[in-house]
């Protein structure tokens, strides 16, 4: 006997089947299709809201040091970034778009703004 991946009700069939119907076998993948797209819009919201709270705190500024804690207290998710690249004294910066972060020290975060040339 096998149990059906999506209702679980066991069935007989070749070990290799997953689910007793091919109604089952669709809500499944339809689930997973909606789930899979859930979870990057997840992702976009961070990455969106990183970007946003970044343009309010350099507002006309192209490049700044901020205390972490700032970022943080505005809800910034250090775990979510478009890109990373290392500049010539190998800082490691993260992008998030068209803005970029570098931890400086413990607590302290360089913002940059890429030039729209770029
Ligand atoms: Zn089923």
């Amino acid at each position: 006997m096998i149990n059906c991946l999506h209702c679980n009700s066991s069935f007989n069939g070749r070990v290799d089947k997953k689910f007793c119907s091919n109604d089952c076998k669709n809500s499944f993948n339809y689930n997973m299709r909606k789930k899979t797209k859930s979870e990057v819009k997840t992702i976009d919201n961070f990455l969106h809201r990183n970007r946003e709270i970044l343009e309010v705190l350099m507002g006309n500024y192209k490049k700044m040091m901020i205390h972490k804690i700032n970022l943080e207290r505005a809800g910034f998710r250090f775990e979510y970034m478009t890109g990373i690249y290392h500049n010539k004294e190998n800082k490691r910066f993260h992008y998030v778009y068209d803005y970029a972060w570098a931890e400086f020290t413990n607590q302290e975060v360089m913002l940059v703004k890429k030039s729209e040339k770029q």
